[in-house]
């Protein structure tokens, strides 16, 4: 049976592919910042084990590797994340928000990842996925405005591209993927697409990724983005 750790499986994106992938009959490591007040996450049937993680603390990451032990992990999914200043135009642009965004956005990742190295190693799929931002190509950026988010999610392709090298020699495929403007607390209730629709079809390019495809940037359609 394949696994999936799954970081902000409490809501959102994450709390669904904590769902499709217990239904899917996968064994589901949940993390989030509090598993005692997940109750979404709780009410969710299958193989689950919660993890209490909060991606910015270094401590809490210490205790999860610790938990983890040995265990492989096939799919890393990276998704936690955080958007501090909706549709922040240049004047009202804060950098101490700019700053917390970058730390959960790019850095996080990155750490959690390299912690983790090493279970991904011991399984079979070895697949560390980067929940992106289309908004996050600068071939794509014809406008201004959400500074904050946009870069962070630029660099957070940046930094996937070299872990893509980084862990090539281990066998790992690393991918940053763009799930489409989503109805959740972060997207909004006006985004054209549903969570279920968009991590049905996350998963879809997860399922077909091969080691050829690390290092790109890819759709929810497994299409390849610019940088
Ligand atoms: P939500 O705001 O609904 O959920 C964000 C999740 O991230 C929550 O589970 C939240 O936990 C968690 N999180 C934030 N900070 C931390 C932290 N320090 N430690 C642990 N968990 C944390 O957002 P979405 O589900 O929409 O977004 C999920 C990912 O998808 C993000 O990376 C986002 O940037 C990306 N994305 C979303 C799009 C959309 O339209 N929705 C479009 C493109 C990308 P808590 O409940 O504790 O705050």
């Amino acid at each position: 049976m394949s696994s999936v750790l799954i970081t902000g499986a409490n809501r959102g994106l994450g709390l669904e592919f904590a769902r499709q992938y217990a239904a899917d009959g996968w064994r589901v490591i949940a993390c989030c910042r509090d598993p005692q007040r997940a109750h979404a996450l709780q009410a969710l049937k299958g193989d689950i084990e919660r993890h209490a993680l909060d991606v910015n603390d270094n401590l809490s990451i210490g205790n999860l590797v610790t938990a983890l032990g040995m265990a492989p992990i096939d799919v890393l999914l990276l998704n936690a994340g955080v958007h501090l200043q909706k549709d922040c135009s240049l004047d009202e642009l804060n950098a101490d928000l700019w700053m917390r965004e970058f730390q959960t956005n790019v850095i996080a990742p990155l750490v959690l990842a390299r912690r983790l190295a090493d279970n991904i190693t011991r399984s079979d799929l070895r697949r560390v996925i980067a929940i992106s931002s289309g908004s996050a190509s600068i071939a794509g950026m014809k406008s201004g405005g959400n500074y904050a988010y946009r870069s962070c999610k630029t660099a957070l392709n940046a930094t996937m591209h070299m872990l893509a090298a980084d862990l090539a020699p281990r066998g790992i495929t690393v991918v940053p993927i763009a799930p489409g403007h989503t109805r959740t607390d972060m997207g909004g209730a006006t985004a054209p697409y549903s969570a279920e629709d968009s991590v049905t079809r996350v998963r879809g390019v997860i399922a077909g990724l091969s080691f050829k495809d690390s290092g790109n940037f890819l759709s929810r359609d497994g299409a390849p983005l610019p940088w």
